[in-house]
């Protein structure tokens, strides 16, 4: 089963329609597909009646901010009902801060010499109340302050640099609750991208496992294959379902293409085990 569980359109931070999306899952051969834009489900009935017109399996999937201990978490939540009322007014209210938080972090680029940030990314957001810090990061980009996207993190927009604008997302309890109420099941989204401690990484996989949470990314375009392997244990150890998903935004972003991913290492109950015969 070719599966990617895990990629963004212009509903989000991603740079291709839900329908386009849909055509280049089916070309690049994705039998199982998910579209998980971030805290926003607007996209998935469209990309649902593209894929499924061409024969491919459609989950429907979202990919909800939640602050953990002090970070930012990502949980994807995958084959819920996405006209549930809580989840679509759940997601309407995480959605609430990101213009604030752009105009701030528009004025603190702009301290750091940095002009029409705030309007350049808004610009490029194809979805106004979803203003988000790849949009900034395109920005920066185009007007040549960095030369790639990691650089532009590393030095503006990642956690604790200076135009990064701490947030208040949705509670683990809340994004997981949401998914489950509405049917589906929740997955933490790039478990390796975290800054936790192995303490708290501990007490994330509990408290997510407590709460009702059964799934893991294990392979992801953000993962090297090191924490591929890594992951799998992490999975075995606690129990979870194993899912895959590219993360893919934009052809000329990221390392993979949608559907271009490794298998999952041998061993792993994959998230969709009893959803796909
Ligand atoms: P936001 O939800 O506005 O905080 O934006 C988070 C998004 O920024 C992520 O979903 C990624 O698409 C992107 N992002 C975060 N860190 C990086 C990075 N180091 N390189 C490239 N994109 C990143
Ligand atoms: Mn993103
Ligand atoms: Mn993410
Ligand atoms: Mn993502």
């Amino acid at each position: 089963m070719k599966a990617d569980l895990h990629c963004h359109s212009t509903v989000s931070d991603g740079v291709l329609e839900p329908e386009v999306l849909a055509r280049r899952a089916h070309a690049n051969g994705v039998e199982l597909w998910a579209l998980t834009d971030h805290d926003e489900i607007s996209g998935v009935a469209r990309a649902r009646t593209v894929a499924q017109g061409l024969g491919i399996r459609f989950l429907s999937g979202v990919e909800i901010s939640v602050t953990w201990a002090g970070h930012t978490v990502h949980i994807v939540g995958l084959g819920f009902d996405d006209t549930n009322h809580d989840m679509v007014r759940g997601l309407e209210a995480v959605r609430s801060g990101r213009t604030d938080r752009a105009l701030e972090m528009g004025r603190r680029l702009q301290k750091l010499g940095i002009g029409g940030s705030y309007e350049g990314a808004l610009q490029r957001a194809s979805n106004p109340a979803l203003v988000s810090r790849t949009h900034f990061a395109r920005y920066l980009l185009e007007e040549g302050y960095c030369s790639t996207m990691q650089a532009v993190f590393d030095r503006y927009l990642g956690e604790g640099k200076p135009a990064y604008v701490p947030m208040q997302w949705s509670t683990l309890e809340q994004a997981v609750g949401w998914i489950l109420a509405a049917g589906g099941r929740a997955v933490i989204a790039h478990p390796g991208r975290y800054n936790y401690t192995p303490v708290q990484f501990g007490a994330l996989f509990d408290t997510f496992r407590d709460l009702g949470g059964q799934g893991i990314e294990v392979v992801t375009g953000s993962h090297t294959p090191d924490q591929f392997t890594e992951y799998a244990q992490v999975a075995r150890h606690y129990g979870f379902l194993a899912s895959c998903g590219s993360d893919f935004h934009s052809p000329h972003e990221g390392k993979l293409d949608l559907g271009c991913m490794p298998d999952l290492p041998a061993g792993l109950k994959p998230v969709w085990h009893d959803w796909i015969h």
